[in-house]
């Protein structure tokens, strides 16, 4: 019988309906899901934070190409600077960049008034032919003109994943993550209440924060497509904490219990959004990210709570991963002809 992971209530005692919780979102590129995880409600709700984030992420998860679980990479809005103008379009998935059709009203010399269409599909065209002819006007069809070399600019502010939505968002991945490393019997006790209640409210502060430790990057990396959740949980000092790492860079840390008694565990979990799965890795490798989990928490190298450090150094790393991708600056990228 499930139970809903967010607010423990059942679906015998209060005739809910279930729906699979994701792990990672679908913002994220995720698709491992916790099967009947929450119930409509705690759903709907989770999905509102989510929404702001897929935004933000779009471009990003275009240029890293990670698919939905269609296997569908997004599009992405993009701004075309060329010498004399500026137009709006997107760049697909496959790097082609697309001008959005415009039309304006203008009068010419003579007096007469002028429609002006740009950046038409070849059906557009016809369409616009048949419509002059029909109407006794006269179509000027002007040829595509000497290419220009321009600007493709995508992207815009990160300010979703430091933000309380963010970490809201960030504490119910190390908390779905525990219940797909742990089970669900351990997270519907009562040493997990705090963690559930920052999932809704975003109180109390301090359980997700972002993080941004240098050694730690270092001695456990991970690709740009990558997102990963390490939990530990310690019965001798009654923590379970878990570091989540986003497109392999972007660190927290969630405090998911701090009055736990339970048993002893470690675990890693670490998600291919290019692939679409779960990463089998190296003991060795988990080994390093738990002795990494206290490490963090106690050294000093590290920067907690600075969103623009922690930004800046996604930024950085991700220019590097899309160097070693061949995509040396998004401004090579041209219109077609
Ligand atoms: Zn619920």
């Amino acid at each position: 019988m499930p139970i809903c992971l967010f607010c423990l209530r059942d679906e015998e005692a209060d005739a809910l309906t279930f729906t699979d919780e994701h792990l990672f979102p679908a913002a994220l590129g995720g698709n491992l899901v916790i099967k009947d995880g929450s119930c409509g409600g705690c759903n709907h709700g989770n999905s509102k934070f989510e929404q702001a984030l897929a935004a933000e992420l779009t471009p990003i998860r275009m240029l890293l190409q990670i698919p939905d679980r269609y296997g569908k990479v997004p599009r992405t809005a993009a701004t075309i600077v060329a010498p004399s103008e500026t137009y709006k379009g997107h760049v697909q998935s496959d790097g082609k960049v697309v001008l959005t059709p415009s039309v304006t009203r203008e009068t010419n010399e003579k007096g007469e008034h002028e429609a002006v269409y740009r950046f038409l599909t070849d059906a557009r065209k016809e369409e616009l032919r048949a419509k002059a002819k029909n109407k006794g006007q006269r179509l000027i069809e002007m040829g595509p003109g000497d290419p220009v070399t321009v600007e493709v600019h995508i992207g815009g502010d990160l300010v979703v994943i430091g933000s309380e939505a963010g970490l809201r968002m960030v504490a119910k991945i190390a908390y779905t993550g525990l219940v797909h490393l742990a089970g669900v019997r351990i997270v519907t006790s009562d040493a997990f209440r705090e963690v559930r209640q920052f999932i809704f409210e975003g109180t109390p502060q301090g359980v997700a924060r972002l993080f941004v430790n240098h050694s730690y990057l270092k001695a456990c990396e991970q690709g740009p497509h990558q997102h990963s959740v390490a939990i530990a949980a310690r019965r001798d000092i009654h923590r379970v904490d878990a570091i989540v790492r986003l497109f392999g860079e972007l660190t927290y840390f969630v405090v998911l219990s701090d009055h736990y008694d339970g048993p002893d565990f470690v675990n890693t979990l670490v998600y291919d959004a290019y692939r679409g799965e779960e990463n089998g890795i190296f003991f060795a490798h988990i080994q390093a990210e738990l002795l990494q989990t206290e490490e963090v928490r106690n050294d000093k190298e590290t920067v907690w709570d600075d969103v623009e450090h922690f930004v800046g150094n996604f930024c950085e790393f991700l220019d590097r991963a899309l160097k070693q991708r061949g995509i040396q600056d998004l401004g090579e990228i041209n219109a077609p002809g």
